[in-house]
């Protein structure tokens, strides 16, 4: 078994996307082992991006970041980093596969919908980034 750390960014949120973005990992079978609704601040969203500090975007992305509520959520399923990166598509959403998040919801390279860790090391620094090991249930 995998985990991975998963993100509905504020711009899910607002479009009331949870659901859907949710329905879409439970039908893949994918389990939630820890989720929580939280607003970051400016310094937590650069903490959490600090690999993309030196990319011109990184201001912008931190703003929007921290501009509402996301949530975040720990995935689990065997290959999980994987497949939740196969269910998001592609980062700019006009090169996203059809079917995926980004393609279906995303609207802007910078706001698309969800974020998931990329390796099975940024995976477990993301996960203990927004969780404590009380937090995450055992499946
Ligand atoms: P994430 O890390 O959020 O899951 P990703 O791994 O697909 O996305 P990264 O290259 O890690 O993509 O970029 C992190 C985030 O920075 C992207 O999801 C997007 O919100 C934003 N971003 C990436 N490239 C650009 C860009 N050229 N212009 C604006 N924002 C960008
Ligand atoms: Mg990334």
């Amino acid at each position: 078994m995998e985990r991975t750390l998963s993100i509905i960014k504020p711009d899910g949120v607002a479009k009331g996307l949870t659901g859907e973005v949710i329905r879409r990992f439970e039908s893949d079978n994918i389990k939630i082992a820890a989720i929580k609704m939280i607003h970051m601040t400016k310094v937590q969203a650069q903490g959490f991006y600090d690999v993309h500090k030196e990319r011109p975007f990184f201001d912008s992305l931190t703003d929007f970041m921290s501009s509402g509520p996301a949530v975040v959520m720990v995935l689990e399923a065997e290959n999980v980093i994987a497949k939740n990166r196969e269910l998001m598509g592609a980062t700019n959403y006009k090169e996203a596969a059809e079917g995926t998040i980004r393609k279906d919801f995303a609207t802007d390279i910078e706001k698309n919908v969800v974020h998931g860790s990329d390796s099975p090391e940024t995976a477990a620094s993301e996960i203990s980034y927004f969780f404590n090991q009380l937090e995450i249930i055992s499946l």
